[in-house]
């Protein structure tokens, strides 16, 4: 049995997989102070026969293993989990191996194993949620170099029709600043999903995560495009997505893979168990 955590901004859900990826004991603790849930998650592993952790988690994150701070949580906005250590704690309690990837590394890894990816050992994974990140799989290896990809901060163009100034406090108006469900809302002032499809809001987002999906056919080439997250929930985001990423791609990239968009970009096969099974497979 595997130990396994996907470690969100609003909460934390452990669970023990199995080798035939059976989830067991899952449980969903909530994201308060590091002290308080992260005490929480080691009464949780503290009676489980675990084998190895896998730990997928927000970020930004320490991947350097030679560092002094590997395996913390570092630049986070999120309030008061700025430079908490995240495998630590871990570590004390179970003298087992520990791997810790960004939670859109690991949904990538998991989407191209199980998922809607599979078969593909290129694969871009987006998440589109309260934030907005991305993971990177090139020839079946989680991106990491300096640290790892940080898709959700690129610089996006703006929609003509959007003067929105963008809600990322590092850079305003980068992807997430303009497109994560944190900035539908400062914009709207309203959750994104109480808007109706046909309100501009959509538009404008599909837009932005279309220019995401550019960025990452020219930078990456990957065999597949992947979405998750609570945003995507709207089913009719994505094929708007995939009408203005055709418009900006315009004919330059041409892979027969590019001819149905609907199965170059693509709704995540794993949903709401990309998190758990991502952290499975970080230990495989
Ligand atoms: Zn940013």
């Amino acid at each position: 049995m595997i130990g396994c955590i996907e470690a969100g901004g609003t909460k934390f859900i452990c669970g023990c997989v199995d080798e035939q990826l059976n989830i067991h004991h899952r449980v969903s603790i909530p994201t308060t102070s590091p002290e308080e849930t992260m005490a929480l998650v080691l009464d949780y592993f503290k009676d489980k026969e675990v084998t190895a952790i896998g730990i997928a988690s927000f970020g930004p994150l320490d991947l350097n293993c030679e560092s002094k701070t590997f395996g913390y949580l570092t630049t986070t906005p999120k309030p008061y989990w700025a430079w908490t250590d995240i495998v630590g704690p871990l570590k004390q309690l179970k003298n087992v191996p520990i791997m810790i990837d960004t939670d859109v590394n690991a949904a990538a890894l998991a989407e191209a194993k199980v998922g809607a990816a599979q078969g593909c050992d290129h694969v871009v994974y987006f998440t589109v949620g309260t934030g907005l990140g991305g993971g990177v799989l090139i020839h079946n290896q989680l991106v990491h170099g300096l640290m790892h990809p940080e898709f959700g901060h690129i610089g996006v163009k703006h929609h003509p029709k959007d003067d929105f100034k963008g809600a990322c406090i590092y850079h305003h108006d980068c992807l997430e600043g303009m497109a994560s469900g944190f900035a539908m809302e400062k914009r709207w002032g309203v959750k994104g999903h109480t808007l109706p499809h046909d309100h501009i809001a959509w538009e404008i987002e599909a837009y932005y995560l279309a220019q995401a999906c550019v960025n990452a056919l020219m930078v990456v080439s990957p065999q597949k495009i992947v979405f998750g997250g609570g945003v995507m929930h709207q089913e009719h985001l994505l094929p708007k997505v995939r009408e203005h990423f055709k418009v900006l791609v315009n004919n330059y990239v041409v892979s027969d893979s590019l001819k149905d968009l609907d199965q170059y970009i693509v709704p995540a096969g794993c949903k709401d168990d990309a998190g758990l099974l991502g952290a499975y497979f970080l230990t495989q």
